[in-house]
């Protein structure tokens, strides 16, 4: 027997002893001796390759592979929510966390990490950190079944048993949020170039061929107004969207008559309504509890959603608006929300649209919308307020008979009675 295999078998029988005394623990302590000893005898002189062999074996007398984690060390790595495996000396899996079982499968242990993670990158760091021992990091990306980014980061147990740690942190929250805010800015600067160069082109045409030509001046000028308004529109809008967004945590601390709320929303709207021979109805139950919210925010929410129910309404059409009260689907048992509807019997909304609607700058029909004065940024700024005030928005529409647009809120929790207490 060479030396190497003889003093691994030491390690196991003193690993074996000490299992017979110490449980688990034991078994661990076994790998970990062994491995020791097999350091020693690499260190004595025998090749690397005897010294593989002679892990191997171990390995296989000790289980397929470098003792399971102690009890107590496996629920720690079992709980923690990033993937995490730990690889033996030959690569294969001597444990992978529930984490890691969900990206890799439930079945890796003793597997060799090469097929549970077949990404070649990865593979790489772990060869290059199983050679040289120092860590190393790579980002990878799985397609299927749906696209996520990672982060490896490949380390070497100092101490024996070596183990190398595979950590993968999942960066596809991040990388979505980078891609968001790069479109985000993308259309921002969209949305703002095209009436910035209708503006300066007018400029140009007013300074050479048109000149001395007051009918086209008056003309131009008007369309000039008209584009640095619809500017003006769209950087209100995207400070509303980053106030908001930068609230959206905290939750309201005013309490408001949410009928009051909904006459004034719409009699700011009156004129519009007016221009498009639109009648604005509306219709509350009597009682309606108080919401807790901030009024501003709330009139901001109704402007939008009676506005679009005008502007994408039938001209001479109808917009009915009504108030109740409905039991919670969620939240405390029991609890009322108060349910404010918005419908009109305008052209509709295509099915496939309605989940996207809520997203920045999304419109079924751009250029409608752009006629209208629309930003494609109101039902972005409804969402964001109604998330912070615990509500909900129900989207139904038919095309071409009309949508509903539903806002429900919590109510404010009527404030409990004292108790009363008698003194006799
Ligand atoms: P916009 O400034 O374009 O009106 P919004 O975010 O308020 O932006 O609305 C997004 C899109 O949703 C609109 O462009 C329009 O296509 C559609 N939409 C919103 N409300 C209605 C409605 N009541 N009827 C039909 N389509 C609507």
């Amino acid at each position: 027997m060479r030396p190497g295999l003889i003093l691994a078998a030491c390690g196991l029988a003193a690993g074996a002893a000490l299992f017979a005394f110490a449980g688990q623990n034991g078994l661990w302590l076994a790998g970990a001796m062994a491995v020791v000893l097999l350091a020693g005898a690499a260190m004595m002189g025998a090749r690397s390759t005897q010294t593989e062999v002679a892990a191997q074996s171990v390995v296989a007398h000790a289980g397929g592979s470098v003792p399971a984690p102690p009890p107590v060390l496996r629920d720690v790595l079992e709980q923690l929510p990033d993937p995490l495996m730990l690889l033996d000396q030959g690569g294969r899996v001597a444990f992978a966390n529930a984490a890691m079982r969900a990206v890799v499968g439930t079945d890796a242990e003793r597997k060799h990490v090469s097929a549970v993670l077949r990404t070649p990158s990865v593979l790489q760091a772990i060869d290059q950190t199983t050679f040289t021992n120092e860590p190393a990091t790579v980002e990878f990306v799985f397609h299927v079944p749906v696209e996520r980014h990672y982060l490896a980061y490949v380390a070497r147990t100092a101490h024996s048993p070596e183990l190398t740690t595979v950590l993968l942190h999942d960066l596809t929250a991040l990388k979505r949020a980078e891609q968001a805010r790069a479109d985000f800015i993308a259309n921002a600067s969209h949305e703002l170039r095209t009436p910035l160069a209708a503006v300066a082109g007018f400029i140009d045409t007013l300074r050479g061929h048109a000149r001395d030509d007051e009918a086209a001046r008056t003309k131009f000028l008007e369309i000039m107004n008209l584009e640095a308004q619809r500017m003006r529109r769209l950087i209100d809008d995207l400070l509303s969207l980053t106030r908001i967004e930068q609230n959206e945590h905290v939750p309201p601390s005013g309490e408001v008559e949410i009928e009051d709320v909904v006459r004034d929303a719409a009699a700011t709207l009156g004129a519009l309504a007016e221009a498009d021979n639109v009648t604005v109805a509306i219709e509350a139950a009597a009682g309606l509890p108080e919401v807790a919210g901030e009024r501003d925010e709330l009139i901001q929410v109704f402007q939008n959603l009676i506005h679009n129910a005008i502007k994408y309404g039938k001209t001479g059409g109808h917009v009915w608006i009504t108030l109740s009260t409905s039991p919670s689907v969620y939240g405390r048992r029991g609890s009322t929300m108060v349910r404010i509807s918005i419908r009109d019997d305008g052209e509709g909304i295509p099915r496939e649209a309605i989940p996207r609607l809520t997203e920045r700058f999304y419109r079924v029909d751009v250029k409608r919308s752009r006629e209208r004065g629309g930003t494609g940024l109101g039902l972005a700024i409804v969402k964001h307020i109604i998330n912070r005030h615990q509500g909900r928005l129900v989207v139904e529409s038919r095309l071409g008979e009309g949508s509903t647009f539903t806002v429900l809120l919590p109510a404010r929790a009527p404030a409990l009675s004292a108790p009363v207490t008698e003194v006799i």
